[in-house]
């Protein structure tokens, strides 16, 4: 069994739910979710209004912090490739899934293996 994570919003407590009720008779207070997992944010939101809420108080810090972006980005043949796959040879079974990375901008295509396209951290593209 995995620990128990707390969700991160910052308002969690004050959505009166009855699963965030908890607590010995009498003495019962509505508190932060704490899951084995979350779907929300990367795993640490127990829902969007979680997830919105801590965006709002500290969105603009974090952004602020990691580097705010002051110059719009461009989509290159450097920075194009996409992993996708399709099926080839019949629907019946992962066996027959083609995975290749296809480039945006110059629509070459490229083989990749299985392992390849589950990995992410591999890529092909050499700008950001
Ligand atoms: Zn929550």
């Amino acid at each position: 069994m995995s620990e128990l994570k707390l969700c991160q919003g910052t308002c969690c407590h004050k959505y009166t739910t009855q699963d965030r009720l908890k607590g010995t008779k009498g003495n019962k207070t509505y508190q932060t979710r704490r899951r084995s997992s979350f779907y929300y944010g990367n795993g640490n939101f127990c829902s969007l209004n979680c997830q919105n809420d801590w965006f709002n108080d500290f969105g603009d810090r974090a952004i602020n912090h990691f580097g705010r972006l002051e110059e719009a980005k461009h989509l290159t043949e450097d920075n194009a490739w996409i992993k996708d796959y399709d099926w080839r040879g019949g629907y019946n079974s992962n066996d027959n899934r083609f995975y290749y990375f296809v480039n945006k901008v110059t629509k070459e295509q490229r083989p990749l293996t299985e392992e390849q396209y589950n990995d992410n951290n591999y890529t092909i593209n050499t700008g950001e």
